[in-house]
């Protein structure tokens, strides 16, 4: 894969065609990924993808087999060259906070100043708790804090020298639903604020999109797609991204004359030849549902068979039937007001914009 042209001359951090095994295990295959100043990155994938280990060869823990790392047009590991992690400059921010239980919330983000003049250290370590919301909190010790509250210091902390990378691994995975939202959004904007070029690792696809800029994917040590959020979600490169970006319909097709027959109707498959095997992915937000009295069960319509308010949405089972008779069950994503009775016909049309269709897993 060539280098990411996409990318500004000189990066904040770069992979460069970096591989790294653990004995036969491959776990991160020729990655080439870059991220600018300002730009926050987020490695997406389910686990042992091989996100931790790209993240951990930023920070120098781990030393590649091959390839090439670069910092602001710095190598900090090639052929003959190896910059320790405690000289990259980079901050850090790891799921258990590692906050020291003995300092104060301002001891502990001076604690990472020591590069700094005395004097300045304790104004750079006040502005780092500001930009995350704790300066309140500078005097006591990290017990008396909510989770939250400790890795919104563990982000000052690392942001407080003024890196120009920061890594964060898994950083709001420790924290309940409601603290994890509160501090996601405080993250999300003091990265912003701080203008440092970030490469966050989740496995959860929601919170990449909140977070990043752009996202990586990976499966299997490979990157599979990168791009903007909305790129990703509307055009993913294969089933797996699709399927990675939130619950899917998931049926297989024929291509025919550059459609796909479905329950909904016919979905465009340009590209693909005559009799093709497909796989078919519709998001089942994809689905719109209206009361059809007078219709008959069969294409373009679907009997429900239960209909379930999660909140905001309901999520509608449903029973449709292709031309050929057959019978085939799908999940509609509906506002939440919408709730039709079991066993009621409804008339089924689909947004086309959230229908993918793939080359079958057979013919791949
Ligand atoms: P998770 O989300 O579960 O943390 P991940 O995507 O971060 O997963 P990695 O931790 O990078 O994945 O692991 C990638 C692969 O490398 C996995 O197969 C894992 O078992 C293997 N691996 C990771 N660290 C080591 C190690 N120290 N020794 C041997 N194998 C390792």
């Amino acid at each position: 894969m060539p280098f990411d042209t996409d990318a500004p001359s000189v990066s904040a951090l770069e992979f460069r065609n970096v591989t790294h095994s653990y004995g036969a295990v491959v776990a991160v295959s020729d990655l080439v990924l870059s991220v600018s100043a300002g730009e926050t990155v987020c490695l997406l994938g389910p686990s042992g993808c091989g996100k931790t280990t790209a993240l951990r060869i930023a920070a120098g823990l781990e030393t590649p087999s091959s390839g090439e790392l670069w910092m602001g047009g710095r190598c900090l590991f090639g052929p003959s060259v190896h910059v320790p992690p405690e000289q990259r400059g980079v901050g850090l921010v790891f799921q258990d906070y590692a906050l020291f239980p003995h300092l104060s919330v301002l001891d502990n983000v001076i604690f990472g100043l020591e590069a700094e003049k005395p004097a300045a250290r304790k104004g750079l370590a006040m502005d780092a708790l500001s930009l995350v919301g704790m300066a309140d909190y500078a005097d006591v010790y990290p017990h008396t804090l909510s989770g939250g509250q400790q890795q919104r210091v563990a982000l000052a902390r690392a942001l407080a020298p003024k890196p120009s990378v920061v890594l964060l691994d898994e950083p709001f995975s420790g924290l309940d639903a409601r603290l994890r939202d509160e501090v996601r959004d405080k993250t999300f904007h003091a990265l912003r604020q701080s203008g440092a070029a970030a490469l966050m690792v989740t496995h959860d696809a929601e919170e990449a999109m909140y977070m990043a800029d752009r996202i990586a994917v990976m499966r299997d040590g490979l990157l599979v797609q990168l791009g903007v959020p909305k790129e990703l979600y509307q055009k993913p490169s294969d089933k797996f991204v699709a399927a990675f970006f939130g619950e899917v319909n998931s049926f297989p097709g024929i291509a025919e004359k550059g459609v796909v027959e479905t329950p909904m109707g016919h979905i465009p498959a340009p590209g693909f030849a005559d009799g093709q095997p497909v796989d078919v992915v519709v998001r089942p937000e994809a689905l719109r549902l209206s009361p059809a009295q007078d219709g008959v069960f069969g294409p373009g319509y679907a009997k429900v068979l239960s209909s379930r308010l999660l909140g905001r949405s309901s999520l509608v089972h449903l029973c449709t039937c292709k031309t050929t008779g057959e019978e085939l069950h799908l999940h509609a994503r509906v506002h939440g007001a919408y709730m039709p009775s079991d066993e009621s016909l409804q008339a089924i049309v689909l947004d086309e914009s959230q229908a993918f269709v793939f080359p079958g897993e057979a013919a791949t």
